[in-house]
Parts: C-alpha cells; sequence; structure tokens
C-alpha cells in the first residue's frame, strides 16, 4: 500500500508576499485528507518563512539543488543547506530545467545521490516530449532518463525517491494526459523498476503523475492503479489545490 502523494510545485510563483499568504492561508484553513501526504515547493526565497507558517501536516521542499555541500558555485543551493534548514524534499529533473536550463540526465542522477545522502527526499521527474509521443519513444525516453539515475544509486536509496511522470506536452498547456495514458506510462515504469532495480522497489516506489492536473481532472486519474498522487503546478496556487489533495476522498 503505498501513500498517496500530491505536490504542489509553485515555480518561479507568487511574486509577492501577500500572494503567498493567500495559497497558505488556504491551505492552513482546509480540511484536508490526512491520508495523503502533502509537499509544497516554494521558490527557494520563501521556504524557509512558509516552512515555519505552514500547517504541520504540510511539508516543504525545494525546486532544485545542487550536488555539491558548500563552495564556488554562484547562486546554487546545496542538500546540506536544506537539510541545515530543515526542508526535507527536494524536486529534481524537472523538464523545465532539464530544457531551459540544459540539465543532462547524468547531472540530475549527479544531484540525486548527493541529495539522497544528505538525507533529503527526492521528487524525480522525468517525461517526454509530443515529438518522442509521437514517434512512438515514450516508454525509451522515459528509461534512459531513469537509468542514468539507476546507475548511480544503491537499491536502498530508491526508498527515497518518488518519481514524477510529467509529459512535457502536458506541463502548461491545459493537455492532460487520459487516465489510460497515465496508467500506461506508470505501468511502464514501475515495470522498468522491477527489471533495473527490484521487484520491492517498484512496489513501493510512488509514480505520481503532473501536467495540467486540476480539480475536475484529478478524480479519474486517482482512480488508476499506478497513479500514487500527483505534481501540481498552475492549479497548486488555488484554491482548487485543496481538491486535488482530497481526490482519493
Ligand atoms: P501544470 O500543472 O501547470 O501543468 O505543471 C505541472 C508541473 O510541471 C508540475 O511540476
Amino acid at each position: 500500500p503505498r501513500q498517496f502523494f500530491v505536490g504542489g510545485n509553485f515555480k518561479m510563483n507568487p511574486i509577492s508576499r501577500g500572494q503567498k499568504a493567500t495559497i497558505i492561508s488556504t491551505l492552513n484553513s482546509a480540511d484536508l485528507d490526512s491520508a495523503t501526504e502533502v509537499v509544497i515547493a516554494p521558490p527557494s526565497l520563501y521556504l524557509i518563512p512558509l516552512r515555519d507558517i505552514v500547517r504541520k501536516e504540510i511539508q516543504v521542499s525545494a525546486q532544485n539543488c545542487y550536488f555539491k555541500d558548500s563552495g564556488a558555485f554562484t547562486g546554487e543551493i546545496s542538500p546540506a543547506q536544506l537539510v541545515d534548514a530543515k526542508i526535507p524534499y527536494v524536486i529534481l529533473g524537472h523538464s523545465e530545467r532539464r530544457s531551459l536550463f540544459h540539465e543532462t540526465s547524468e547531472f540530475v542522477a549527479q544531484k540525486t545521490k548527493a541529495a539522497l545522502s544528505s538525507t533529503l527526499k527526492v521528487i524525480l521527474c522525468v517525461g517526454e516530449t509530443l515529438q518522442e509521443r509521437e514517434a512512438g519513444q515514450t516508454a525509451s525516453v522515459v528509461e534512459k532518463q531513469l537509468q542514468a539515475v539507476v546507475d548511480v544509486l544503491q537499491e536502498s536509496d530508491w526508498s527515497g525517491i518518488v518519481i514524477a511522470y510529467e509529459p512535457v506536452w502536458a506541463i502548461g498547456t491545459g493537455k492532460v494526459a487520459t487516465s489510460a495514458q497515465a496508467q500506461e506510462a506508470h505501468a511502464d515504469i514501475r515495470k522498468f523498476l522491477a527489471q533495473a532495480v527490484s521487484s520491492a522497489t517498484a512496489e513501493n516506489t510512488r509514480i505520481i503523475y503532473g501536467g495540467s492536473v486540476t480539480a475536475a481532472n484529478c478524480k479519474e486519474l486517482s482512480t488508476q492503479l499506478d497513479v500514487d498522487g500527483f505534481l501540481v503546478g498552475g492549479a497548486s496556487l488555488k484554491p482548487e489545490f485543496v481538491d486535488i489533495i482530497n481526490a482519493k476522498r
């Protein structure tokens, strides 16, 4: 039994401290399904203030980190610094980082390994572009992204990972994957984990879906056998994020 997981990736929003307070007061006063693990990932500037004001049932995540603990790496934040600030999670390999900031799967793997060895938990994002899907390469692209991580981790490391399947064509487009498309991709990922890591890892690892998730489409997606939750972008900044957290109710 894998615990349902819902993450809110705020990306580079909100841009004012006032907006931030509104999102948090909505979450703090909402009736949330206590069976769901909830994580919010604000811009790094807001990690500590948000950790301090958000209700204790909601955990906070960074959106990225580097793989070194300290040093001359201008603009970066380290796993050790996040641990020191009592931030339990980090998102790594988001498609925006892969495409806009040229992060390779090997680089994402290196950061994943460093984060886990610092005791951070990792929300590891993978997913194909529209062109790759149309060429029938969805499974092979996702497997390649995961293989880079498999190559550098021990089996026990996988207990600290949540995999987010986020097809690039669904991110921020309003074009959500159908529940059949999501289920197929998640089942393929689980099969890959069984073969590349272990059957226990395949069985225990949460695989969550991201890409245009809303209150209107989350319930049907959540009924799929291998969909263990969501990573929500745009809708995580709105009151409907509460309905997504409560998708399994
Ligand atoms: P949207 O929910 O805005 O499509 O973003 C998904 C995402 O990238 C979450 O990490």
